[in-house]
Formats: C-alpha cells, structure tokens, sequence
C-alpha cells in the first residue's frame, strides 16, 4: 500500500489534533441545545473521521449512516438524492451531517435538500476536507477540518477503487495509479 503513496499531506499526529479541536468546536457550538442531537454520516468515506469525531463529543446522540445516491432528473437538468441507509427520525432533532470531503458542494446540498424534508429543528455540517472547487456558491458546511489543494486524496476512509481506506494518513497517490483506473468516490 505505501508504494502507492506519492506523498503524506496531513500526518496521524495532525489530523488527531485537529478532529479533536473540531469536537470542541462542535460541542461549543451545541452546548445549550443538550441531547437530541443525531449525527448522519455519509459513507462510507466519513466512518473513520466520524469514529474519531464522536468519542470526543461529550453528549447523548444518535448515528445514522447513510448512503447518497444522486440522480438526474430524466426529463430535466434538475438534480436529486435518495439516502438509503437506517435514518432515525430526524423530526425536531439537531442534526449534524458528516462528510469526508466538499468539492464541488453538490453531494451536501443534496443530502441538506433531502433532510429538511425531515424537519429537523437545525441542520449543520461538518466535512473533515474542504477543496477550492467549492467556489463561490454559498458554503453549505459549518465545520471544516482542513482545507486542501485541489488533489485527489485517500486514506484516513478515504478511497480509490474502493481502496487506501486503512491508510492512517491523508495521502496523494501516484499519479499514474489515477490514470489506470476511473475515479472512484
Ligand atoms: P462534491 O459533490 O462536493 O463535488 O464531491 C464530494 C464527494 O466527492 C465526496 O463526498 C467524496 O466522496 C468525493 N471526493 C471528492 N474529492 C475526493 C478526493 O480527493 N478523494 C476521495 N477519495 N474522494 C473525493
Ligand atoms: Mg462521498
């Protein structure tokens, strides 16, 4: 696995640090709202971070991993998303949804579109990686952990081809990897 890495972008000592500063940012921005809060986490990029993440929040929540499956619209250009996974109820609840990585901000507003259908009371976001695509639409996270060039990374949940997800760092892979195979989310 490690012959594959071109380079180490973020080490295990910083992303530790920063996902625990980003719990305490968290817990702040939480800490008169109490219990009630269910986080939703996209897979499966998100389960490691989220793993991490909610060791270090100091109150009662729920976990509902999700899976986001987008679509366009047959007859149009508009754009959906289906979440399939075991959502609990989201009616009335502070709901934090984790991703692992915002590029474009098209899979978040997705997913925000369909939860507040659910009405939840609030809806925030955390991502764990932001990248400059994002642009200049209206940011969609509330939380971000770090932000990157606009590479493609992995590790740390974050794969290629369905693979590096055990890679205890975020790394850029070789690029002649990218090129063999389709890019994979
Ligand atoms: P967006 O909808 O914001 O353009 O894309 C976000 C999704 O693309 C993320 O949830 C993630 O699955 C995938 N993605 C974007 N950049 C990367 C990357 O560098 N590495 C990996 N493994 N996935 C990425
Ligand atoms: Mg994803």
């Amino acid at each position: 696995m490690h012959e594959d890495i071109l380079r180490v972008l973020i080490d295990e000592a910083t992303i530790r640090r920063r996902v625990s500063e980003m719990a305490r940012e968290i817990a702040a921005a939480y800490a008169e709202t109490g219990d009630g809060i269910t986080i939703v986490p996209l897979m499966t990029g998100s389960i490691i971070f989220v793993a991490d993440l909610v060791r270090q929040l100091p109150f009662k929540l729920r976990i509902g991993l999700v899976t986001v499956s987008s679509y366009y619209g047959r007859s149009t250009t508009s754009q959906g998303a289906t979440l399939q996974g075991v959502l609990p109820s989201l009616s009335g609840q502070n709901v934090l949804v984790v991703d692992d990585v915002l590029d474009s901000g098209v899979t978040l507003r997705l997913v925000q579109n369909v939860i507040r259908q659910a009405n939840p009371r609030d809806l925030k976001t955390a991502v764990l990686l932001r990248k400059p695509g994002a642009g200049p639409l209206p940011e969609p996270v509330d939380f971000v952990g770090f932000d990157i060039p606009n590479e493609f990374v992995v590790g740390y949940g974050l794969d290629f081809d369905g693979l590096y997800r055990n890679l205890p760092q975020i790394a850029v892979l070789r690029p002649e990897l990218l090129t063999k195979n389709a890019m994979a989310c």
